[in-house]
């Protein structure tokens, strides 16, 4: 069995600011570390379980976070970015039984998160066919472009119960609240374990987790600046709906993330 895993930083436990998770900053290093171990701890229950080939895209930032000399055998590691509109899941292919999603977050506008966003913070809120957009939502989409099914989630608690009310037969960790500027956190060991034990549960239930496509995604989009919708207004089929805000439809999954890449 074949199984890919995107990570992100702003869901892991413990990370409560941006400079946390910018690669160079002296906070950084901690950050990385739980990152790390947390999708380590996925990949050795998953290997324990049956899974022999695991591929983990490094999803935040600078694709540099992972300490990926600590990742066991079999498992190999996409690092930096591919160029690809697949974005946070760029690598992944039909080949894959099952994805998994660690260290997300709440999307901009959510406030479960002091670090909530939507690919980037220089919007406040993105609506994909009247539901908040998170990068949960987005990647969730990509995978079921490809026929893979997200079959568990870990981060904050408000995006781990969004997916749930979207996906019921998602497996969710939350490893931390999110309140204001700061977060309620797991320990390490209390993280880890449960990461552990969310993943064997996963690995039971990924015929109940596939999720219909719709036939085409109505998105709009508010920016912080202006600026920011002037610029995306140009960008073919995208149409500027007030100063802060432009809106576009799309027939297929990857026409969407493909202007979602250009304008945010
Ligand atoms: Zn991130």
């Amino acid at each position: 069995m074949k199984v890919f895993i995107s990570a992100d930083i702003e869901g892991c436990a413990g990370v409560t600011s941006w400079k946390e998770t910018i690669l160079g900053e002296t906070e950084h290093f901690k950050a990385a570390e739980q990152m790390t171990l947390e999708v380590k701890a996925v990949c050795e229950t998953l290997l324990e379980n049956g899974v022999d080939e695991i591929v983990v895209k490094d999803a935040h930032d600078s694709g540099k976070n992972i300490l990926f000399d600590m990742l066991p055998k079999n498992v190999k590691i996409i690092r930096q970015w591919l160029g690809s509109p697949y974005s946070m899941v760029q690598g992944l292919d039909a080949t894959f039984d099952a994805a998994i999603f660690i260290g997300y977050h709440s999307a901009a506008s959510m406030t479960g998160n002091p670090l909530s966003h939507t690919m980037n913070t220089i919007i406040n809120k993105m609506m994909l066919n009247d539901m908040i957009c998170s990068e949960y939502l987005l990647h969730t989409y990509a995978a079921a472009s490809l026929g893979v099914p997200v079959i568990m989630l870990s981060g904050d608690k408000m995006i781990c119960d969004w997916a749930e009310s979207f996906n019921e037969g998602v497996v969710t960790a939350p490893m931390k609240e999110g309140i204001g500027d700061g977060v309620i956190s797991l320990n390490r060991a209390d993280a880890l374990d449960m990461l552990k034990d969310r993943t064997k549960q996963a690995l039971a239930n990924i015929d109940n987790c596939h999720v219909t496509l719709p036939d085409r995604f109505d998105v709009s989009i508010s920016y912080n600046t202006h600026m920011s919708a002037l610029r995306a207004s140009y960008y073919p089929g995208v149409k500027r709906i007030d100063a802060y805000k432009v809106s576009f439809t799309s027939e297929s999954v990857l026409d969407m993330l493909t202007t979602r890449m250009f304008i945010i």
